[in-house]
C-alpha cells in the first residue's frame, strides 16, 4: 500500500506500531477529539491482525477465535467503543471448540454452556456437583472481570471498589488455572479437559494466571466464538477508517526509529522513516518494551527499570500453516459444523509444554490444531475452493539464528509434518493442496519485531498477569506508554483491545 499522506510537525497523541492495541486506543481517542498519528513499518495496518493473499485464497494470519463478540455481550462494548461495530460483521463458530484425547471427545457448541456441561457430566459422573459449583464460581467471577473492565466509573474508583464489588479479581489474584479448578475438582483428566483450549493462551494450566484466563473462558462459552468476515485486517482496516475520519492520520511503512526524551525526562515525540520529526505530549508504545527502551535510549531508564524488564519472560512463539485447497471442505468428508479441533496426546499440559519449547513436536508429545476457516467464512476463496489452517504452539531456540538454507529446510519439515497429521484426519487432503504458506516464529518477528517470535507478549503466569503484576502501561518517563499484548489485560484479539480501552480509561 504506496501511501502519499500529508504528516503534521504536532499531534496531541502519536503511537508507535499499529496492531490491535494502538488502533483501538487510537481509534477512541480520535473520537474524543484528539489529534493521533499513527506509525507502523509495515505497508498494512493491524500487526498480527492482518491478511495475506496467495493466488485465489486469502488468509487471515492469525484470528483463530475472538471470543464473546456478539451484541449485547460485554466484548462488543469494545467493537462499539472503537466506533466500527458498522464497519465489520462477526460469523459465529457452530462449534466453539471440538477437543480429543484418548477416549474423550467433547464438542463445545456455539453459545450452549448447559451442553457442554452435560457432555462433561457424561464423562466425569462422578464430578457433577464439582462442575456445577466451579462453573457457577466461574461465571460470578466473570462478572466481577465485566464490572471492574466496563463499569462507567474512572478508573480510580474502579480501583477502591475491587474489594466490594469486583472482589473475586483479588480472591483468585494468586490461583493458576489449575489451582481455581482444584478449590473444586482433583481429577486431572477433567481440568485438562476444562482447559482444552490452552494453547489460546501459550501455557500449561498449571502455569497460567486465572486473572488472565477466566474473562475469555467464560466468555467464549457463554458469547460464543467468532471470525471476522473476509478476516481481521478487515477489523485493522475499519479502526484505520475510524482514525482517519476523525482527523487522524495512520502512517504506514514508516519504522520508528527514535522515540524523542527531553533532558528534563519527558517525551517530546518520535522521528520515523517516512515523517522525519513529529512532536506529541504523549507517546504510546504497540512494539515490544525492548524496543522501546532502544528507541528512547537505555540510559533514559534506571537500572531498576531494567532489572524488572529483563526478569520478564516473553510468551512462547507459534507455526501456522495455511492450505488452500481446490475443493470444497464437505467433498474432503468435513461436516459443515466443525471449526476448530484441538488434538491431545494422553500427556500433561507442563509435559507438552517443555517438549514444544524444546520444538520437540508430535510422535505423541505434543498437541496442535485445525481450523476449517472455509465453514465459516466463504468469502475468503472463490467457489468451489476452501482454506483451512494448521497450527502449533513452538518456542523459539534456534529459529532466528538458522543459515537461510537450515531455515527453509526446518520450515518445510515442520510444515509437512502437520500436513501429514491433518491428513490421519482427512483423508485425500494432499491431493487437493494448491496453495501452502506457513509462518514461523522468525515470520512472526519479520513481520512485528515482536522478540523470538513471540504471539502473546509476555508470558501469562502468575507473577506477570493481573491488575498489579501486568507490565505497565504507564513508562517511568512523562508521556510515554504501553498498549498491547504486553500490558494488561494481555494477549489476543479482545485483550489487546481492551487494553487500548483500559489506556484511555486510565490516563486520557
Ligand atoms: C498465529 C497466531 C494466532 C493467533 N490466534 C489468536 C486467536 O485465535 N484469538 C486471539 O484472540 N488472539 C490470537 N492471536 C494473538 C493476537 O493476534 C495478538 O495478541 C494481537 O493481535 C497482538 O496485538 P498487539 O496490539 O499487541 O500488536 P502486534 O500485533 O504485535 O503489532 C505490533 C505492531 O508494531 C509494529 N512495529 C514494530 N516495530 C515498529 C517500529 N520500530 N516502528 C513502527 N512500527 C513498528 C509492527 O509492524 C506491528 O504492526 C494469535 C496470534 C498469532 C501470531
Amino acid at each position: 500500500m504506496k501511501q502519499t499522506k500529508k504528516v503534521d510537525s504536532q499531534y496531541d497523541v502519536i503511537f508507535v506500531g499499529a496492531g490491535l492495541g494502538s488502533l483501538s486506543a487510537a481509534s477512541m481517542i480520535a473520537q474524543k477529539g484528539k489529534k493521533v498519528l499513527v506509525v507502523d513499518k509495515h505497508n498494512i495496518p493491524g500487526g498480527y491482525a492482518t491478511n495475506f493473499s496467495r493466488k485465489d485464497f486469502d488468509f487471515d494470519v492469525s484470528l483463530h477465535s475472538f471470543d464473546g463478540v456478539v451484541k449485547g455481550g460485554d466484548s462488543y462494548k469494545v467493537i462499539e467503543l472503537t466506533g466500527v461495530a458498522d464497519k465489520v460483521e462477526f460469523l459465529s463458530h457452530k462449534t466453539l471448540y471440538h477437543f480429543q484425547q484418548g477416549d474423550i471427545d467433547i464438542k463445545a457448541k456455539h453459545r450452549d454452556i448447559e451442553d457442554y456441561k452435560n457432555q462433561l457430566f457424561h464423562y466425569f459422573p462422578e464430578e457433577k456437583d464439582n462442575i456445577i459449583r466451579l462453573f457457577k464460581e466461574a461465571d460470578k467471577n466473570y462478572k466481577d472481570m465485566c464490572g471492574f473492565l466496563f463499569a462507567k466509573l474512572p478508573f480510580w474508583l474502579r480501583f477502591l471498589a475491587t474489594p466490594f464489588f469486583f472482589k473475586r479479581i483479588l480472591k483468585y489474584e494468586n490461583d493458576t488455572v489449575d489451582s481455581f479448578f482444584s478449590r473444586f475438582t482433583q481429577n486431572e483428566r477433567l481440568k485438562a479437559v476444562l482447559s482444552a483450549q490452552w494453547s489460546y493462551y501459550g501455557l500449561p494450566a498449571k502455569d497460567l494466571a486465572f486473572g488472565y484466563f477466566s474473562y475469555p473462558f467464560i466468555d467464549y462459552l457463554r458469547n460464543g466464538g467468532y471470525s471476522i468476515k473476509g478476516g481481521s485486517q478487515k477489523l485493522s482496516d475499519a479502526l484505520v477508517e475510524v482514525i482517519e475520519s476523525n482527523g487522524g492520520t495512520v502512517l504506514l511503512s514508516s519504522p520508528v526509529t527514535d522515540i524523542i526524551v527531553n533532558e528534563k525526562g519527558r517525551v517530546e515525540g518520535i522521528e520515523s522513516k517516512r515523517s522525519g520529526v513529529v512532536s506529541a505530549d504523549k507517546v504510546v508504545c504497540n512494539i515490544s518494551p525492548h524496543a522501546v527502551v532502544s528507541l528512547v535510549g537505555k540510559d533514559k531508564f534506571k537500572p531498576r527499570f531494567h532489572t524488572k524488564l529483563e526478569a520478564q519472560k516473553m510468551s512462547i512463539s507459534g507455526f501456522q500453516v495455511y492450505l488452500g485447497l481446490d475443493c470444497n471442505l464437505a467433498d474432503l468428508g468435513v461436516k459443515e459444523d466443525e471449526y476448530i479441533r484441538f488434538f491431545a496426546p494422553m500427556l500433561s499440559q507442563r509435559e507438552q509444554f517443555e517438549c514444544l519449547q524444546k520444538g520437540e513436536v508430535f510422535d505423541g508429545k505434543t498437541g496442535w490444531s485445525i481450523n476449517y476457516f472455509s465453514n465459516v467464512d466463504d468469502t475468503l476463496c472463490a467457489p468451489g475452493k476452501s482454506s483451512l489452517g494448521l497450527f502449533t504452539l513452538i518456542g523459539s531456540i534456534d529459529w532466528h539464528s538458522l543459515s537461510k538454507m537450515e531455515y527453509r529446510e526446518k520450515k518445510q519439515q515442520l510444515t509437512q509434518m502437520l500436513i501429514d497429521k491433518a491428513a490421519e484426519q482427512i483423508p485425500n487432503l494432499k491431493d487437493h493442496i494448491v496453495v501452502c504458506e506457513a509462518g514461523s516464529p522468525r515470520t512472526m518477528t519479520k513481520f512485528t519485531n515482536n522478540p523470538g517470535g513471540s504471539i502473546y507478549g509476555f508470558e501469562q503466569n502468575l507473577k506477570q498477569s493481573g491488575l498489579f503484576r501486568r507490565f505497565p502501561q504507564k513508562y517511568p518517563i512523562k508521556g510515554l506508554y504501553q498498549v498491547g499484548a504486553y500490558t494488561f489485560p494481555g494477549a489476543g484479539f479482545i485483550g489487546t483491545m481492551l487494553s487500548g480501552k483500559t489506556l484511555v480509561d486510565r490516563y486520557f
